[in-house]
């Protein structure tokens, strides 16, 4: 047998640690021994870890609790002005940039209306965005770990667009991660926007302490996020999840993609406002498309009718793939369109053991918004295991 190399092992410590600090900002305060059993580590090692993260000013020490026998027992909490990171989304009609602490705590937030622009337009307003952040909020900069960004599209761990011909034009090959880190220098992460808005809905939703659901990010287009056995399930080129592009009417309406029948034809933002005559939906302010929805509520009756079934047989497709404990509907779609759609969607396809107990609904409507995937980009770099900045941050700071 091979012996564990010590980068092998430096990696498992910082996984560890994420774990821990994971843990807390999910449960609140919680003592090691509670953090042992938790975490499934061992006492020694959540107390090596512990001691480390409040050492780097991480995790702070709460007023000991009396215990019935023994020693009094100190809860752990997630020390907020630990760490800082930046949190960016750019979709076809917007950029938001968020400044969250450790605690997830949105301390700045910045929103422009772009329209789908090329890198070369969207990268100054991207920095621009970061930078106004950091000069809106102070802080110690030693401690920003760092940024993410969501978009469209998906991408692989260097940040590279790996196959996306059909969302914002310009960016295939353009390395994203890599370019906006030299603007801002500071890492950073990407991620497509419906990876990034499963991570935000279980830090901050209803899928919080899930282990497996899948995430359906609705907006100019459809594509999961897929949350299984406690990882996310990218797949072996980063493109699990593109499930817009999934045939589900032979022969039905022509895609962008090349193909015919594309459940992205049926169930997107697009395809709702094509039923209202609306071409460019990208230009119009959110106020002016709840109107226009408002005024065209048979149209989109109508809509909700059509996507409906193409939108069953994917629930069922999922829940038969992945056995998933919920799937959680959200994304940039107007929550009126959504809730349209979900109503449509009763009776679902019968599940494979429909006698059988949940304690959680088969499909759940996110609980963040439109701010999902934002928050999920600004928990990239503290919760990614490819951000070195992290580990950085262990050292205790000067
Ligand atoms: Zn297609």
């Amino acid at each position: 047998m091979k012996a564990i190399s010590g980068t092998n092992l430096e990696q498992a410590k910082s996984h560890n640690r994420r774990v821990v600090i994971e843990a807390i900002r999910t449960n609140g305060p919680l003592s090691r021994a509670a953090l042992a059993r938790l975490t499934a580590l061992s006492t020694q090692t959540v107390s090596n870890i512990v001691e480390e993260l409040e050492g780097s000013e991480l995790l702070k020490a709460e007023a000991p609790l009396k215990a019935a026998r023994g020693q009094p027992i100190t809860p752990y909490s997630i020390n907020p002005n630990g760490a800082y990171s930046i949190g960016l989304e750019l979709e076809r009609d917007h950029a938001v940039g968020v400044l969250t602490d450790l605690s997830g705590r949105v301390r700045a937030r910045i929103e422009k209306a772009v329209d789908r622009p090329t890198p070369g337009e969207a990268m100054p307003i991207l920095a621009g965005i970061a930078d106004e952040l950091l000069r809106s909020f102070r802080f110690d900069r030693a401690r920003l770990l760092g940024a993410g960004i969501a978009m469209p599209g998906r991408y692989a761990a260097e940040g590279v667009t790996s196959l996306s011909p059909v969302t914002l034009p310009g960016w295939q090959d353009f390395p994203v991660a890599r370019e906006l880190a030299g603007l801002i220098s500071a890492p950073v992460l990407i991620e497509n926007d419906a990876t990034a808005a499963a991570i935000g809905e279980r830090l901050y939703g209803v899928a919080r302490g899930l282990s497996s659901f899948v995430y359906l990010f609705l907006g100019g287009g459809i594509g999961a996020g897929m949350f299984l056995d406690g990882h996310l399930y990218k797949g072996s080129r980063s493109n699990a999840g593109e499930i817009g592009h999934m045939i589900v009417v032979p022969n039905g309406l022509a895609c962008v993609c090349g193909k015919r029948g594309c459940l992205d034809r049926y169930v997107s933002l697009g395809s709702a406002y094509e039923y209202l005559d609306i071409r460019d939906f990208e230009q119009h302010d959110p106020e002016t498309l709840a109107a226009l929805i408002e005024k065209g509520k048979t149209r989109i009756d109508a809509w909700a009718e059509a996507a409906a079934e193409p939108m069953r047989q994917t629930i069922d497709f999922l829940e038969l793939a992945f056995d998933p404990q919920t799937i959680v509907l959200g994304g940039s779609m107007p929550p009126s369109l959504l809730q349209r759609l979900v109503r449509q969607l009763e009776p679902l396809h019968t599940p494979v053991n429909p006698g059988a107990e949940r304690n959680l609904p088969r499909i759940m409507i996110g609980a963040t918004g439109r701010d999902t995937a934002i928050l999920g980009a600004a928990a990239l770099p503290i919760f990614s295991e490819t951000n070195p900045q992290f580990d950085v941050l262990q050292k205790p700071l000067g």
